[in-house]
This record gives C-alpha cells, structure tokens and sequence, in this order.
C-alpha cells in the first residue's frame, strides 16, 4: 500500500481550475518531486494534502485513512509535515522556540489535556523537547539556537523551516521549494539532508522544486504538472526527456 494517495483530485478557484484530475501514489520511503511551471499548481496540491483546501472532487488516502474525513489540526498527529514555500516562523522568536511551536501549530484539540497536566501529555512534551534537539544536531543549527529569526540570513531560516517540520517526527514530509534562494552550496545541503532524511531517518519526502539538478539528483520519482494537469510521471531522467514536459516548459 502507497503511504499517500491522490486519486482524481480537482480543485478551483472561482473559475479557474487550480488543479485538474490528478492522481499520484507516494510509496513509503521515496524522495518524490512535483515540477511544472509557475502557476502548475504545485502549491495547490500541498495544500489539499495538508487539509487547507477542501478539493472540489476526487479523495487523498494517507497511510489508510481518508484524509479528507480529517480536520486541519489533525494533519500533524497523523504524521504530515510541511514547510512553506514563503517561509512562515515568528520573527520574533528564537531558533529554538520556533521549533518547539510546531509540534501546538496543528494540536488545540488536546488544550484541555495541557491544561491539566496530564503525565502522557508532559512526556509527549518531553519527547518533543528532544526531537527539537535531534533537529538541531541533524541540521547543524547549533550556532543559532538562540538567535532570534528576524536576524538571520534567508539559507538559515529555511533550514529552521526544515528542522521544524522535521521535529514533529513526520512520517511524510512535504518540502515546498526547499532550495528556492538558496546559493548554491546551500542548495547542496538541501540535497544532502534531503537523501539523509530518507535514508537515516526513513522518512518519506514530497517536496516541489524547480532546480531540476537537485530534483533529478534526490528524487526517485518525479511527477509533472502543467495548468493543473498531470503531464507526465515517472524517473527524474524520463520525465526531463518528456517530449510534452520539453513542450510546456519551452512553450510557457
Ligand atoms: P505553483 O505552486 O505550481 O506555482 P499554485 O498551486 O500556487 O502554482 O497555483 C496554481 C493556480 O491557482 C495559479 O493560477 C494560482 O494563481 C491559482 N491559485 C492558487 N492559490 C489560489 C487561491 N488561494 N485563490 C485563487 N487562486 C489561487
Ligand atoms: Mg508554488
């Protein structure tokens, strides 16, 4: 069984059809990369899979259960984590503290546990507390964890992004443009936490990107969009061969 499933999923907004009949299966353990045009619909994916849309039409199974029977603040829990492609951390607090956030970003539902001080829920913030620090060691972020966010350089910021998603001990990681105004040793770090994530931590990774060097040298699988529509899927190497993938990208 795929750990992700999109079957025949649409999604419009107003008139405009963002996503058009789309269906690809993530396979546990696979690096999997959606390319495409700006405006594609890439980002539109992510968000359906991580429950900030609702699709028009079609379903999302995820490790067996349908996603769409799930609120927004259920998608963490279930093991689904994200970055964003304009990064979203709190300017105004530390490396640190970022970190420790996300894992409440997606779990008012148990405030009232929190409230009370239940034993489970101090060990689950315990555990937290360590996969935070795990994240920290795993992503070289030492030199920072006490800097403040708005004081830091773009390439640090969006690995803390990273280290944040990661912290949450997701078993599917949706990365969306993890090296977009990144240098380009730092877009050689991306690439090797991303083939780490997966090979250390066993980590299933769905991340849009458009450096095609960096697509082609994590990914297994990679899938095509173009206005919405699937276009191709497939090996790095077939689908940059596509004649219909060429055509979009030069047509566009
Ligand atoms: P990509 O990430 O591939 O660049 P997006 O998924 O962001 O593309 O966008 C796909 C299309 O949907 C674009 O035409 C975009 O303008 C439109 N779109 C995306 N999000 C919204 C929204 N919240 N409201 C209206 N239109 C949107
Ligand atoms: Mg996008």
């Amino acid at each position: 069984m795929s750990l992700l499933s999109v079957r025949n999923v649409t999604m419009k907004f107003g008139g405009l059809v963002a996503v058009n009949d789309v269906s690809f299966d993530v396979e546990k353990g696979e690096v999997f990369a959606l390319v495409g045009p700006n405006g594609a619909g890439k980002s539109t994916v992510f968000n359906l899979i991580s429950r900030f849309y609702d699709p028009f039409e079609g379903e999302i199974v995820f490790d067996g259960e349908n996603l769409l029977d799930h609120a927004p603040s259920d998608i963490a829990q279930l093991g689904i984590a994200r970055t964003f492609q304009n990064i979203e951390l709190f300017e105004n607090a530390t490396v640190l503290q970022n970190m420790l956030v996300g894992r409440h970003t997606h779990r008012t539902s148990n405030l009232l546990s929190e409230l009370f001080f239940l034993p489970s829920v101090r060990r689950a913030e315990i555990a937290h507390r360590r996969a935070v620090e795990d994240a920290i060691d795993f992503l070289n972020l030492h030199a920072y964890r006490d800097q403040l966010i708005a004081g830091l350089p773009y390439g640090v910021r969006k690995v803390v992004e990273m280290g944040r998603a990661m912290a949450i001990g997701p078993k599917l990681l949706l990365l969306d443009e993890p090296a977009s105004g990144l240098s380009m040793e730092e877009t050689q770090d991306v690439a090797f936490w991303v083939e780490d994530i997966k090979k250390i931590r066993g980590i299933t990774v769905l991340m849009v990107e458009h450096d095609m060097h960096l697509v082609a040298s994590v990914s297994d699988r990679v899938m095509a969009l173009a206005d919405g529509k699937r276009l191709a899927l497939g090996t790095p190497q077939e689908v940059q061969n596509d004649p219909e993938v060429i055509k979009a990208y030069i047509g566009a």
